[in-house]
């Protein structure tokens, strides 16, 4: 070989090894030398392989043979492996480890282990991170600032908004209509801008069905993956807000009942303290509210009824002590007024209970009864009372009688009795007329009344018939008496008829069993004395 075809032969080789953009042609001197031809062939493939290994195409099919072209080959084959264990790793399986690429190797496999050492870590919070999450018990999601996107919730917010998972998950809070207005969400969020957090908002919301849920949240930005959300959490107080509200209304309706009624209503503590008291006590009783507040049980009944009163609220509280009910308690009691009058009231005192059913005090009604009591007693005075006379009458004569039989058999004490009839009477009413003769009744019985003791009672027994009734008066004090009334209707001038006459029987408590058997003595007296002439007192 000559100088001229060695320095031939290292340029063109220099040529293709660096990789000269010039067309280099085979020099002459070698291009029917068959084993510069492999050489030649030989460089061209590892230009080729190398190339495209290099820009990362590892399955480009090296051909050739020989030691570098073997040893190429390998790092072909090594690189798959890596590519594959590679695309293993970033799949999380950290199992991969390599040994073929010297330092190389090292670093891979602890990049490997710190790969799969902060996976785990990343795992492990995720976990830990769901399942705080889904433990909180108030409905909580995280949403997007933008559109309500929802990124997370748990399950107490599936629960209240009644929509499914899928539902949840398709779907973002405006399209939920969770928001019964749009600018509520809006409000929240501008709160929320002001100091990256709100606590205890109240919200309301809807759920599927459209009912109204009436809700406090708390919602503070939080940042995900360099993504600022809304985390918020719900409380449901729907219920709390129904409660409140019923409350609030049945306790406006009784105040109002209460303040208007004209019956005081009132209620009071186990230890028998007013702690409510109507303003209508004032127009019952004189006093305001807060005096009769301060009044102890003594002041507000007088001692009869205060009496009444204890024993009626003892039995009450006795059976609420024995786990019963509460009895209630009824009763008609009179008052002291302020202005030293006293007051007659019917008083209803029922127990109070709470929501679990505890006894928690007594509520009372006082009614102001005067006008009955006036009634009732005028009522009594009717029944008992003769309408022309104005005398007692039978009715109350024998209810007198029955009352001083038992007394006189028990205290072994006596009465009598004056049975009176006037005389010819028949003949003012034939003279004078019918009126004339009622007239003459009226008289007689003015007489009687003023002329017998505070204690005797007085009534028709019937037509012109008077009975007496004396209580521990004995036969004499009767005969006396009869006497004296006797010449006082004698020595009497009757309007119009003039002269008139009686004649009476007295009769004297002997054991008797009935008031029939003392007035048939009476009655039998009295016969004698008009068949002795009348104008008489005979006695039996
Ligand atoms: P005697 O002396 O025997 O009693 O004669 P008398 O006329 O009174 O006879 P009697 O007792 O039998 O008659 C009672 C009369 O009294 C009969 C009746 O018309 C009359 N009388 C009864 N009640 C009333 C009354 O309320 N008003 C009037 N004006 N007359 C009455
Ligand atoms: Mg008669
Ligand atoms: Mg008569």
């Amino acid at each position: 070989m000559g100088n001229k075809d060695v320095n031939n032969l290292i340029k063109y080789i220099k040529a293709i090894i660096f990789d000269v953009r010039i067309k280099e042609d085979i020099p002459e001197e070698f291009a029917e030398d068959n084993d510069f031809l492999e050489i030649d062939q030989t460089i061209k493939t590892l230009r080729e392989s190398v190339r495209a290994i290099g820009i990362g195409d590892l399955l480009y099919n090296i051909k050739g043979k020989g030691y570098i072209v073997g040893t190429l080959k390998n790092l072909q084959a090594s690189l798959k492996t890596l590519k594959w264990q590679t695309k293993a790793v970033a799949s999380g399986d950290f199992s991969q480890s390599v040994d073929f690429l010297g330092e190389f190797s090292d670093a891979f496999n602890s990049m490997t282990r710190k790969l799969e050492a902060s996976i785990e870590e990343v795992k492990d919070s995720k976990e830990y991170f769901e399942m705080l999450f889904q433990a909180i018990p108030d409905p909580t999601i995280i949403t997007s600032i933008d559109n309500g996107d929802i990124f997370e919730y748990n399950e107490a917010f599936v629960d209240i908004t009644g929509y499914t998972k899928e539902e949840i998950e398709s779907k973002n809070t405006d399209e939920l209509n969770f928001y019964i207005s749009q600018g509520q969400r809006e409000y929240l969020i501008l709160e929320l801008r002001k100091n990256g957090f709100f606590k205890n908002m109240e919200a309301v919301f809807q759920n599927k069905n459209k009912e109204q849920i009436n809700a406090i949240v708390s919602s503070k930005f939080i940042n995900i993956k360099g993504t600022t959300y809304i985390l918020s959490v719900i409380r449901d107080i729907t219920h709390l807000k129904e409660i409140e509200k019923r409350l609030r209304e049945s306790e406006e309706r009784h105040r109002l009942l209460a303040d208007n009624a004209s019956d005081v209503i009132w209620t009071m503590d186990l230890e028998g303290k007013f702690t409510y008291i109507s303003p209508s006590v004032e127009k019952l009783r004189g006093y305001s509210v807060e005096e009769v507040l301060k009044q102890s049980q003594e002041e507000v009944l007088c001692p009869s009824s205060l009496i009444h009163m204890k024993q009626g609220l003892e039995n009450a509280i006795k059976s609420v002590q024995n786990n019963q009910p509460f009895k209630d308690f009824r009763g008609e009691l009179e008052q002291p007024c302020k202005d030293g009058s006293t007051v007659w009231t019917e008083v209803t005192v029922s127990g109070m209970y709470n929501e679990e059913g505890g006894f928690i005090g007594m509520l009372g009604v006082t009614r102001n009864i005067t006008k009955r009591k006036k009634m009732e007693k005028e009522i009594i005075k009717l029944s008992i009372t003769d309408k022309l006379t104005q005398l007692y009458n039978r009715l109350k004569l024998d209810e007198t009688f029955e009352n001083e039989l038992a007394r006189s058999r028990i205290s072994k004490k006596t009465f009598s009795i004056i049975l009176l009839d006037i005389d010819h009477f028949k003949l003012v009413n034939d003279t004078f007329g019918h009126q004339v003769g009622d007239t003459v009744l009226v008289e007689i019985a003015n007489i009687l009344k003023n002329n017998v003791g505070s204690t005797d009672v007085i009534g028709r027994w019937g037509g012109e018939e008077f009975l007496i009734i004396l209580p521990e008066v004995e036969g004499k004090g009767g005969k006396l008496l009869a006497e004296k009334l006797r010449a006082k209707i004698d020595h009497n001038n009757f309007m119009i008829a003039g002269h008139l006459t009686s004649s009476f029987g007295v009769a004297v408590y002997k054991d008797d069993i009935s008031p029939a058997s003392m007035v048939s003595r009476a009655d039998e007296a009295l016969y004698k004395a008009k068949e002795n002439g009348r104008n008489r007192v005979e006695f039996l």
